[in-house]
């Protein structure tokens, strides 16, 4: 079986195809939106044409918010595409996109099931009392909570620390840490999501590349008032203006900041500590949310890269048990799918380090719907 994955997202379209018999992936592609998305999306169907790849038995689309609507991956029928349209406003810049690279395969592929995965499905297990929002009743109506993202990498890093450790999800409390330029970190007990960092959208919880993670909602209304900011803007600038990339000063590759933090820049070393700092506070909530930890998992750009920032976040967790192995940590360079462990042999507490397969996961998704035809 041959599948198709279109990521198509707010700034690029990516796409893959792979050979589920074999696990292989035959082709991969990106496309930077500098040309508007029906182009980029129109040149899917044909460089795959073009490469030889034109033949798909299905084609799975990553959407970004499935609301509360899906806890799934699900075959597309007309009512489900509006009930992704139903979840737009959730998602404005994210879910046009995903519809739009329906409609071109729907298209270029009349034959072949198409699927829908979902970045939020895998945290609708997260407890009532983990996704709501202590706010009027009127607002969490309209569907203001928590829905989390990233949910396809950390249900990824829940077999795959399961699988390296011999241990089924349900023996496990694990802390799955994505840290890209987009970050979250997920608390995954008895194999399913109970609590994640992002929220209603993907501006909450970690510091990211360019976006400020957690704020004091009181900001909105002081910066009304000193510059004339409206919400639109504070927002803009939460997303595109914040971040490690505010804070050093430097952009938002991690790499640079830790360069001129090695050199003594004050700016670079207060970014990686609040970066730094965030995500301890998350781990420690999370462990205290599972009475325990029993894996800390590194994934995502920075988590699979930084032995830095790996050292820097585990440092002073000996009180959960965590033996940290500074040469072991040191010396990681993933080349493929491997898993090291990087912890002591007395520690009670595992710390991985593996790459995240979001398209895999998307594939495996998609044939696993499909085949239930
Ligand atoms: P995205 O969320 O866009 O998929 P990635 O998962 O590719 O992003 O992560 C991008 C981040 O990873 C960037 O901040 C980049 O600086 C960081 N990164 C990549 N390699 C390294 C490295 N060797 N050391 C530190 N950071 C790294």
């Amino acid at each position: 079986m041959r599948i198709l994955v279109i990521n198509a997202g707010s700034s690029s379209v990516k796409f893959s195809v792979f050979d589920m018999t074999t696990g292989e992936q035959c082709f991969k592609s990106e496309i930077e939106r500098v040309s508007s998305l029906e182009d980029a999306l129109a040149t899917i169907p044909k460089e795959l044409e073009k490469k030889g790849q034109g033949e798909v038995d299905a084609v799975g689309h990553r959407v970004a918010h499935g609301g509360s609507l899906f806890s799934n991956a699900t075959l597309i029928s007309r009512d489900v595409i509006d009930d992704i349209e139903a979840c737009v406003p959730l998602a404005p810049l994210h879910n046009p996109p995903a519809l739009a690279g329906i409609r071109v395969a729907q298209k270029a592929w009349p034959d072949a099931p198409q699927v829908a995965v979902f970045d939020t499905a895998f945290h609708q297990t997260i407890p009532d009392f983990a996704y709501t929002y202590a706010v009027p009743e009127e607002w969490r109506k309209v569907g203001l909570r928590r829905y989390g993202f990233h949910g396809t990498s950390h249900c990824y890093i829940m077999q795959r620390v399961a699988e390296e450790l011999k241990t089924p999800g349900e023996k496990l409390r694990i802390i799955s840490c994505h840290l890209g330029n987009g970050a979250s970190v997920c608390a995954i007990r008895n194999s399913v999501s109970i609590d994640t960092s992002m929220g209603m959208t993907a501006l909450e919880g970690l510091v990211m590349g360019t976006r400020s993670g957690d704020v004091d909602p009181g900001i909105f209304a002081y910066l009304n008032s000193k510059f004339g900011l409206s919400p639109q803007q504070v927002e803009d600038a939460l997303y595109h203006k914040s971040g490690l990339a505010a804070l050093s000063g430097l952009g938002n590759d991690m790499r640079d900041i830790e360069k001129k933090a090695a050199g003594g820049n004050k700016k670079a070393n207060l970014a990686i500590e609040v970066y730094v700092y965030r995500i301890k506070k998350y781990i420690g909530a999370y462990t205290a949310a599972m009475d325990g930890v029993d894996v800390i998992a590194f994934t995502g750009g920075i988590g699979e890269n930084s032995a830095l920032i790996r050292s820097r976040v585990c440092a002073g967790l000996d009180f959960l048990g965590l033996d940290f192995d500074e040469d072991k940590n040191a010396k990681v360079k993933l080349t493929g799918y491997e898993a090291p462990q990087i912890q002591a042999a007395s520690s009670k507490v595992r710390v991985l380090v593996t790459q995240t397969r979001e398209q895999w996961m998307i594939a495996k998704d998609t044939e696993s719907t499909t085949t239930l035809l």
